[in-house]
């Protein structure tokens, strides 16, 4: 049985213009994160790794090399829908409650905060993420390469921003930087995150 789906977006596909445009959007969801979906379906048919979660096959291949075609497909269909809920329209500002109190704790404050996730995100060479993770109980920012994903090394994320060139290119070109800062200012979406936390 093969029964990935892709998941509905929280949002109308023009929502987060003008940081993300409705064609972004398109091609990000409607062909990228739909190939990952399809792609998974089939390399899982007919194998044991069908009846498993998203979450239970990303964990059981991860670092398997003999197993990096289902690794790649099931983690970026994770770490897509995970994307998604970390933005909202109208989103950006700081968070408060818990989340401020653990990134003042663990992270110096949102200020330094801003600056870690700005730097992950735009020293992340190539494609990847950068990430808001919870690990050991502590917070901890954290960039990955390609489809590497914390959950894969046992921390729970919190955030993400998608830095890969077919997540801005469309709407920014190359100005990575203006993208991370426009995320951060415009689209974060704390309130998904402070749920990641309490959750
Ligand atoms: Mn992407």
């Amino acid at each position: 049985m093969s029964n990935f789906a892709l998941p509905q977006l929280p949002w109308a596909d023009n929502a987060l213009e003008p940081v993300i445009s409705a064609r972004t959007i398109s091609f990000h969801y409607g062909k990228h994160h739909q190939a990952y979906v399809t792609n998974l379906n089939n390399l899982v048919k007919d194998t044991d790794l069908a009846a498993m979660s998203l979450e239970d096959i990303i964990k059981k291949t991860a670092g398997d090399s003999a197993k990096a075609g289902v690794f790649n497909n099931a983690a970026q269909v994770w770490n897509h829908t995970f994307y998604w809920n970390s933005m909202k329209p109208g989103g950006g500002g700081a968070p408060g409650g818990d989340l401020k109190a653990k990134i003042d704790a663990d992270l110096g404050g949102f200020d330094k905060f801003k600056e870690a996730f700005s730097q992950a995100a735009l020293t992340q060479f190539g494609s990847g993420w950068a990430w808001l993770a919870l690990k050991d109980g502590k917070l901890t920012v954290v960039k990955t390469p390609n489809a590497e994903t914390p959950l894969a090394t046992g921390a729970k994320p919190i955030i993400t921003i998608d830095v890969w060139e077919h997540a801005y290119y469309l709407d920014y070109q190359n100005r990575r930087a203006d993208y991370i800062k426009d995320w951060l200012d415009k689209l974060a979406n704390w309130d998904f995150a402070a749920k990641n936390l309490a959750g």
